[in-house]
């Protein structure tokens, strides 16, 4: 029995794929497969795990999708014209391709692109600039979304609150603070990012009402670091040694979970948490997209 305080991610992102699973259904009613392609370059097992995960959850809500594997020795030039033919295809919705790519591949111009509106990773600069402009059309990357999700489905007030998130990636941290800092409903926070440049981020940290780690650094954020009855929200995932563990090693977050849990407010388990949302978010974005794409009124 998780403790009280204890944030469900898988349930929440449940929540939604019921939700989409319901505007799949209209779609489908109308005649209209909501389709989401993949594509994924290389060997990375992380990636096709993901990948695999995505594909499952989006057949079990009756979402389409099919996987382009291409070899690591890719060219650009090639990965280009797959995504040029998959923007001019009506029949597909979504794209996502799947970090990360073979080095010599440059990510910023394949996510440049993805045509915006089929960009359901929200990684396009057109939806990155839609989010920071505070513009509602444009897509959300999925794990900032899914946290935003998190907050709001658990009754966290966001407006006015301190938030602190240690991490300024272009995945995570950078859009998250996007996301918490508009002068909209459900947002409206007081925004610090810390990065590896920071001074003190411990001190930063404990002023934290919500308290957001997406650095990539095992169990960093310790219970010293976290101000008493603060929402503790742990995005990172760590790959750590473990003989006893499958693979010698295992999965863990950024955040000390069993130090950080008796004080926080609210806390994410990890796993469970914030990955599923990732999930959801993506799906929910695909749906989107479909009824966009079939001129229909798009709730979120
Ligand atoms: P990223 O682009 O590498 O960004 C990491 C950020 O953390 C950087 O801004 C870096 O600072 C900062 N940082 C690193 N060490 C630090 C330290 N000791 N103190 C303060 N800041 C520090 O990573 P990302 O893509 O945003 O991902 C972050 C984590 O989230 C990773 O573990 C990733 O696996 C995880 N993630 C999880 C999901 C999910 O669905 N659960 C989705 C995406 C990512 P600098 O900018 O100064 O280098």
């Amino acid at each position: 029995m998780p403790a009280a305080n204890v944030i469900d991610g898988r349930a929440i992102a449940e929540e939604i794929h019921q939700e989409t699973a319901q505007r799949v259904a209209r779609l489908k009613g109308r005649g209209i497969q909501p389709c989401l392609i993949f594509i994924r370059a290389g060997e990375d097992s992380a990636s096709r795990v993901y990948v695999g995960m995505k594909e499952k959850t989006s057949a079990r809500l009756g979402i389409a999708t099919q996987t382009h594997v291409l070899p690591e020795t890719t060219r650009e030039e090639e990965l280009l014209q797959l995504i040029e033919r998959l923007n001019r295809d009506a029949s597909v919705h979504g794209i996502l391709v799947q970090a990360p790519l073979p080095r010599h591949i440059r990510e910023a111009r394949i996510y440049g692109a993805v045509a915006p509106e089929k960009d359901v990773d929200g990684f396009h600069p057109v939806n990155v600039g839609k989010l920071v402009l505070g513009d509602p059309t444009g897509f959300r990357p999925c794990t900032p979304a899914g946290i935003h999700e998190l907050l709001i489905r658990s009754g966290v007030a966001i407006e006015g609150a301190e938030a602190v998130i240690v991490g300024r990636g272009n995945i995570v941290g950078k859009p998250m603070a996007a996301i918490l800092l508009q002068k909209a409903k459900n947002a409206g926070a007081t925004v610090t990012i810390c990065h590896s440049q920071t001074r003190d981020v411990a001190t930063h940290c404990r002023r934290a009402d919500i308290l957001i780690a997406a650095l990539g650094s095992a169990q960093f954020v310790k219970a010293g670091m976290v101000k008493p009855g603060a929402v503790v929200i742990d995005v990172g995932v760590n790959r750590v040694p473990d003989l006893a563990a499958k693979g010698g090693a295992r999965l863990v977050g950024d955040v000390d979970f069993a130090g950080v849990q008796p004080i926080a407010g609210k806390i994410t388990p990890n796993p469970g948490g914030v990955g599923p949302m990732t999930i959801a978010l993506l799906l929910q974005n695909t749906v989107r997209a479909a009824e966009r794409a079939a001129g229909m009124n798009a709730p979120s």
